[in-house]
């Protein structure tokens, strides 16, 4: 009979959901047949409105609202004891008898969080629903800034994607011996892009003989893109553009209205982002780690035009020092810089592109299903 693996997460930002897919692509590429699997939005199929809509206030958090995140990062990684401790008690009880009931029901022989709130509340409501040998196992999606939140010490196993985080979650409290750096969770398809630049240009339209800008503002086209696609195509007349608005239908509309420049094309959510990167020769986007772990192995060098305080600081830092991008946070720089990558800096950018693709690590999702694997087994 197959096993069943429970996938704990929340569609906060694109990412989570992201890496919980190609996790589980990955274990039935491995394990074919093996394993049932069930990706879950804990967060909006199972709590009552209005706690079910708090994650459709993200990308207000990471936009207008990035004072008060800042804020609540502060007090929530340093106040003592750490606040996310009362979390659990704070919970209704009805809405913990409704998970309960559901994790009797799902029964599963193996629960991941890839999600920071998933892991306290997973831990203890799998004790509750009587499944407390059920190994349960966290895949830290945050490249460097672990949030206290994600560090449960009671759970089996715990991935990250970088040394850093690694130090981090030891820092918060989890056990050297738990703690597995793997990389990020990236789709296969990622590692199956073409490395024929100039097809995958034709394939998509664009002109093979130009270089490509893609800017991807995370699953809902956040930050400024708008402005920084304008200012590119207003200074960097030698490039092409591709511009990525995911699920912000505004800033698509926004898009489609302008008569540009230099040849540009204009998405809304694509599916085929793999294809999109091994066209591009320059990746402009907000630090989002998902879309960063892509572009390394899509040998792609960053522009960063902003990042979420607090969980993406780190991947600012992590990028730069490696020298594989840099951070520029307005639009007119980010049109210059790009002007002179494809212009009198071509080295640099050709040594910048060199260093994004020496920090993929394809295998990655690969890997963490290994490990889930082995935990099953192990039970
Ligand atoms: N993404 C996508 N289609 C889009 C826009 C984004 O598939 O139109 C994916 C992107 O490839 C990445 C994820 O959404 O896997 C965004 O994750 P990231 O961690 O970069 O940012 P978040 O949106 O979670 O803040």
């Amino acid at each position: 009979m197959k096993k069943r693996i429970l996938f704990l997460m929340s569609d906060t930002g694109g990412g989570h959901r992201a890496a919980a897919e190609a996790i589980d692509e990955a274990i039935h590429y491995l394990y074919p047949d093996r394993y049932d699997t069930i990706i879950e939005d804990l967060w909006k199929e199972h709590t009552p409105w209005p706690v079910n809509r708090i994650p459709d206030a993200y990308p207000w958090m990471a936009g207008p609202g990035v004072p008060m995140w800042k804020l609540m990062w502060a007090i929530s990684t340093t106040m003592q004891p750490l606040p996310h401790k009362f979390v659990f008690p704070g919970v209704s009880p009805v809405l913990r008898r409704r998970i309960v009931r559901y994790f009797q029901q799902t029964n599963p022989d193996l629960i991941v969080s890839v999600h920071p709130l998933m892991n306290h509340l997973g831990v203890r409501l799998r004790d509750k629903a009587g499944l407390s040998t059920v190994p349960f196992m966290t895949v830290v999606t945050d490249m460097v800034s672990v949030h206290p939140t994600w560090i449960c010490p009671d759970v089996t196993l715990c991935t990250v994607p970088t040394n850093p985080a690694r130090d981090l979650a030891i820092h918060w409290g989890m056990r050297p011996e738990q703690v597995v750096v793997t990389g990020q969770p990236v789709a296969l398809k990622f590692s199956r892009i073409s490395a024929d630049k100039v097809e995958l240009k034709r394939q998509l339209g664009l002109d093979p003989d130009r270089k490509a800008v893609l800017i991807v503002g995370g699953g809902e086209g956040m930050g400024p893109v708008f402005k920084i696609a304008r200012a590119i195509a207003q200074t960097a007349s030698q490039a092409q553009l591709m511009v990525v608005a995911g699920r912000n239908r505004q800033l698509k509309t926004q898009l489609d209205a302008v008569d540009w420049e230099i040849p540009t094309k204009i998405f809304g959510f694509v599916k085929n982002m793999p294809e999109l990167m091994g066209a591009a020769d320059i990746l402009v986007t907000k630090a989002g780690p998902g879309t960063i772990s892509e572009a390394f192995i899509a040998r792609l060098p960053l522009i960063l035009y902003g990042y979420i305080p607090g969980q993406e600081t780190g991947n600012v830092t992590y990028v730069q020092e490696r020298n594989a991008g840099i951070l520029a946070e307005d639009p007119q720089e980010i049109g210059q810089l790009v002007r002179d990558w494809l212009g009198d800096y071509a080295p640099l950018l050709q040594q910048m592109t060199r260093n994004a693709a020496s920090l993929a690590r394809p295998q990655a999702v690969l890997d963490i299903a290994r490990h889930m694997h082995d935990l099953i087994e192990a039970n």
